[in-house]
């Protein structure tokens, strides 16, 4: 689910919204964002906000939940902060104790962009979701050693050989997930085990 953040000027008429995926699980009494700060209209006020800034909060939006009924295995694929929602997620089934069959493709930019890595690699390892970080602009000295590059039909075959088993759930920049949707096509996936939150 996602939440509308608006920001709204003390002495003038400016305001803007935009949507952000809720990172944490319900019920709660606090809402926690994921938020790539890239100077647009809206995240350059938060890139100068301060202690005593009032923001304007409506929530909760949005179709894209997770039901662990919708099928026996699962594949999330997060592109940058599109890890918000699987965040979400995985802290609830991990409130709940429940078990699920899980694998998970996260692709960054750069290793310092990986958000969460403690908390997703212990949630990763209680749960047994096989958690596997590509980086897509990786760079000498950067003290990269894992998976580079983008997230395509051979990296997800190759981390994921039973894809075709998988009910998927894809989050991130319209170009991410429209490149996955295609990709998980191209594997013979079925159109209706795809569900997808698309920024944009
Ligand atoms: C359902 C949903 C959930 C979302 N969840 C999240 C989330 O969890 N985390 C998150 O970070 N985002 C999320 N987004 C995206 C978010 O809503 C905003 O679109 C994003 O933060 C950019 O808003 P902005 O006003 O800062 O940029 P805008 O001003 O709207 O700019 C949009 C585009 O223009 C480019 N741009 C802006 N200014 C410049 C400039 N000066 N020079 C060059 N290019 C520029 C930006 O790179 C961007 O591509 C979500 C979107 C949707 C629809």
């Amino acid at each position: 689910m996602f939440a509308m953040l608006e920001y709204r000027g003390v002495n003038t008429k400016e305001s803007v919204a935009r949507a952000f995926s809720i990172a944490n699980a319900p019920p709660s009494d606090e809402l926690e964002f994921l938020i790539s700060l890239i100077h647009g209209r809206f995240t350059s006020k938060l890139d100068t906000a301060k202690v005593g800034d009032v923001y304007y909060v409506s929530a909760p939006y949005g179709q894209f939940k997770f039901d662990i009924n919708s099928g026996s295995k699962f594949l999330f694929l997060a592109g940058g902060t599109g890890l918000a929602p699987f965040m979400s997620m995985l802290r609830l089934i991990e409130r709940n104790g429940q078990k699920i069959d899980c694998a998970m493709l996260y692709s960054v930019r750069y290793p310092d962009e990986i958000i969460d890595k403690e908390e997703l690699d212990r949630m990763s390892q209680r749960l047994g979701v096989k958690t596997s970080v590509t980086v897509t602009r990786p760079a000498d000295g950067d003290g990269w050693s894992g998976e580079k590059g983008h997230v395509d039909s051979s990296m997800i075959l190759r981390h994921v050989p039973d894809v075709k088993e998988r009910t998927s759930y894809i989050c991130g920049p319209p170009a991410f997930v429209k490149a996955l949707k295609d990709a998980l096509v191209s594997l013979g996936v079925s159109p209706n085990a795809v569900h997808a939150e698309m920024w944009g």
